[in-house]
């Protein structure tokens, strides 16, 4: 086999890996990709909005919401918030090109709609446990650990005889009942308009 000349700076194939007719250092991928970019974060929770979804924040997150607003031929790449490098890797028969970009992140800070729910006071179910103090309490701390996962609780009420618990999302709610196999009494009532939208408020009664 012939050893390959790179026509950029001349390596040949026995010395360096080569991608087509380049070395992996020259090769000329065509990654477009913005120099300036601007995410969402909310203020409070610390959230960013990629792809239309509040993800947590994680390297993993931020890296993939600058991926989705780049193209190429590369098969991954990832970006470092602290030296606004991303890097494209291009993988062709097991040699590796890495590309880096310099791309600007400008992080907006705003409120996600679940914070300003929050603070708004927003709730949509509302779960009314009643039973012994003892049963309650069982119920109230398994119930919170599956409610955080799907939505948030706005607060809680001592009642005579149980407890109330104020939840964000009353299908999160249903689906958890359903799940644990959990019989409740169901009313739903008309509780307001939310940009555009009419919003019910539905009380779950569970007797324990
Ligand atoms: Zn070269
Ligand atoms: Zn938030």
């Amino acid at each position: 086999m012939t050893d390959l000349l790179c026509p950029k700076c001349g390596a040949t194939s026995n010395k360096k890996d080569f991608i087509e007719s380049f070395c992996v250092d020259c090769y000329p991928a065509n990654i477009k990709c913005p120099t300036k970019l601007k995410i969402e974060q909310c203020k409070r929770c610390e959230k960013i909005r990629v792809a239309g979804q509040w993800t947590k924040y994680s390297d993993a997150a931020l890296s993939s919401f600058v991926m989705g607003k780049c193209k190429g031929p590369h098969s991954e790449g990832s970006y470092d918030r602290e030296t606004g490098l991303a890097e494209f890797r291009i993988e062709r028969e097991g040699n590796i090109a890495v590309i880096r970009k310099n791309i600007i992140l400008e992080i907006v800070p705003v409120i996600c709609l679940q914070c300003s729910r929050i603070s708004g006071g927003y709730f949509q179910g509302i779960i009314q446990l009643r039973g012994s103090r003892k049963k309650v309490e069982e119920w109230t701390g398994m119930l919170y650990k599956k409610l955080k996962k799907k939505t948030f609780i706005a607060k809680e009420e001592e009642k005579h005889g149980g407890l109330d618990i104020y939840v964000g999302n009353s299908k999160a709610v249903v689906e958890i009942l359903s799940e644990l196999r959990v019989k409740a009494t169901i009313t739903t009532k008309l509780a307001g308009v939310e940009q555009g939208k009419r919003y019910y408020r539905t009380t779950f009664l569970i007797r324990l």
